[in-house]
């Protein structure tokens, strides 16, 4: 498997960043975003440029197995798309649309990913295979040819749909908090692929992996807290002092112990929303 920095597909990496940057959020996102999504697209274009420029991330994938056919993946998309309920069948599927392809960036990204690739199958290496293309046709050299037969040739995703639950704040179009709470529903959390923010340049599986992980020891920690809480809360108050000190030292293990800062904060913001106390540790 191959993955390629903009850096290394492009010598017009610069020029790509650049056109990113100048792009206004309401030009190319669906219209039904609301002020807040469009901010935090405008907030993600941001970071993607900066990814972009980066050797340690990755924008194209290009898989290979034994088969005599190979994909180019175009990892980082600047383009947005929605989820929806169908609303004249409650019990229909939700209506998805990518808008795949939309954003032009995506659309120069994808010319440069056939580029690359038609030069990687000139190497001399691998001439002993005798590689020939199929599509688009080495006949199709203009940049119109290539980006008009990946708008009619390329399917939406790899599988790795995302981020339509995403960590993040309310006035940027963020649906979970950090202690991954919906805003604005009471006792609603979401631990899933759906809370990533910004695709991965990864498969997901492993991400997804991840993240349960962090779900379920924050959530067996906060559990674990708040059944010793209660416990300690049918002690009478003469050992006041006593239940005081068993808490601290809960907490304080924990802390010792902590995967990362994330978790400790949802943990402990959970605690202090909860019990208002938590006597520093010493
Ligand atoms: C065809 C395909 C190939 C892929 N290949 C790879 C790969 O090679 N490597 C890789 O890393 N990733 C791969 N992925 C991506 C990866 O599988 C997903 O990103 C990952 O599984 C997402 O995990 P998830 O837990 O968020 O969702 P899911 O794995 O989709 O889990 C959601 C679960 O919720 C259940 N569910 C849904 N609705 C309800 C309901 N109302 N009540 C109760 N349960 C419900 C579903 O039955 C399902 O078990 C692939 C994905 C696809 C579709």
């Amino acid at each position: 498997m191959l993955q390629v920095p903009l850096p290394h597909l492009t010598t017009a990496w610069k020029d790509i960043i650049a056109d990113l940057k100048k792009q206004n959020g309401k030009d190319f996102l669906p219209s039904t975003y609301t002020p807040e999504q469009i901010r935090g697209w405008t907030r993600q274009r941001d970071i993607l440029a900066a990814s972009y420029a980066s050797l340690e991330n990755s924008v194209t994938e290009i898989p290979f197995s034994g088969g005599a056919t190979t994909s180019l993946v175009l990892q980082r998309q600047a383009s947005r798309g929605t989820v929806v309920l169908n609303t004249t069948d409650k019990y229909a599927e939700p209506i998805v649309d990518y808008f795949t392809n939309v954003n032009p960036v995506d659309r120069r990204i994808g010319v440069e990913m056939v580029r690359f690739y038609r030069k990687y199958m000139a190497w001399p290496s691998h001439q002993v295979r005798a590689p020939f293309e199929i599509v688009p046709g080495a006949n199709v050299t203009s940049d119109e040819g290539i980006a008009d037969y990946l708008a009619n040739g390329m399917i939406s995703g790899i599988g790795h749909s995302c981020c339509t639950a995403a960590l993040g704040p309310k006035d940027l179009g963020g649906v979970l908090s950090p202690e991954l709470l919906v805003h604005g529903v009471s006792g609603l959390s979401v631990g899933d692929i759906s809370l990533i923010p910004l695709i991965p340049a990864t498969h997901t599986c492993a991400t997804v992996y991840a993240i349960a992980e962090k779900v379920c020891i924050g959530y067996i920690l906060s559990i674990t807290m708040l059944i010793g809480f209660f416990r300690l809360q049918t002690l009478s108050s003469d050992v006041h002092n006593h239940q005081t000190k068993l808490r601290t030292d809960a907490g304080c293990l924990y802390a010792k112990h902590a995967v990362n800062r994330y978790y400790l904060y949802s943990t402990f913001t959970f605690f202090f929303n909860n019990f208002h106390v938590m006597p520093p540790c010493t």
